[in-house]
């Protein structure tokens, strides 16, 4: 699977929101929105009106780029969310936020979702004590994720817990920081996901 290797920060300009892609810098006025916060490229302080098929596709790469999806894999979630009763939205935002590499990073063992999917890969995180070494793997509620033994002293994971007290916490998830495990209580609601997301214009997008 390809994976997308450009700045980040330009990933945000061109949302024109914070995607908190990269830890730490993320809260500091290092940030690329802080200091400046239009498109880039030569031509990305000009004002251009959008159009209706723009403001489908820029909620979609808002979405996709938050969690790290490349378009083939954010289109078989939304495909899989279809499936599945209820409201097809809401349903491919409970199946992002069931991703592991995401559950890792919600719970503050990594500073960002990217660093979340290498803590995976490299066999660090346990489900259910035992290994799970695949970022898409889908947690569901009674899960418990734990940092695995010897790397709970690493500092890079040490650091992340410590950035994520910056952030707020989920209310579908417990945190045992100290021991740097956590249980996945139950799927999100609706409500305690983010509100500037649209889910609705991706539905409209992908049923054109
Ligand atoms: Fe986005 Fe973080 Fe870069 Fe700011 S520092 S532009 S939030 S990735």
């Amino acid at each position: 699977m390809s994976r997308y290797f450009g700045s980040k920060c330009r990933m945000c300009r061109r949302e024109s929101t914070k995607l908190f892609l990269k830890g730490e810098k993320c809260f500091s006025d290092k940030c690329a929105i802080e200091k400046r916060n239009y498109a880039p490229g030569m031509h990305g302080q000009r004002r251009r009106k959008i159009s209706d098929y723009g403001l489908h596709l820029r909620e979609k790469q808002k979405i996709k780029r938050s969690y790290g999806l490349l378009e083939l894999q954010f289109r078989n979630y939304f495909m899989k969310a279809e499936r599945m009763k209820g409201v097809t939205g809401e349903n491919l935002l409970i199946l992002l936020e069931r991703r592991l590499d995401n559950v890792v990073y919600r719970m503050g063992f990594s500073a960002s979702r990217s660093e979340a999917r290498q803590v995976v890969t490299h066999k660090q995180i346990v489900v259910n004590d035992r290994v799970v070494n695949l970022p898409s793997y889908l947690v569901r509620p009674g899960d418990k994720i734990e940092v695995r033994g010897k790397a709970k002293a690493h500092l890079r994971i040490k650091g992340a817990m410590e950035t994520s007290r910056k952030s707020q916490s989920v209310p579908w998830m417990e945190v045992d920081a100290a021991a740097l495990s956590g249980r996945f209580l139950s799927y999100p609601d609706r409500s305690d996901l983010p509100a500037e997301y649209n889910e609705n214009l991706i539905v409209e997008l992908y049923s054109k």
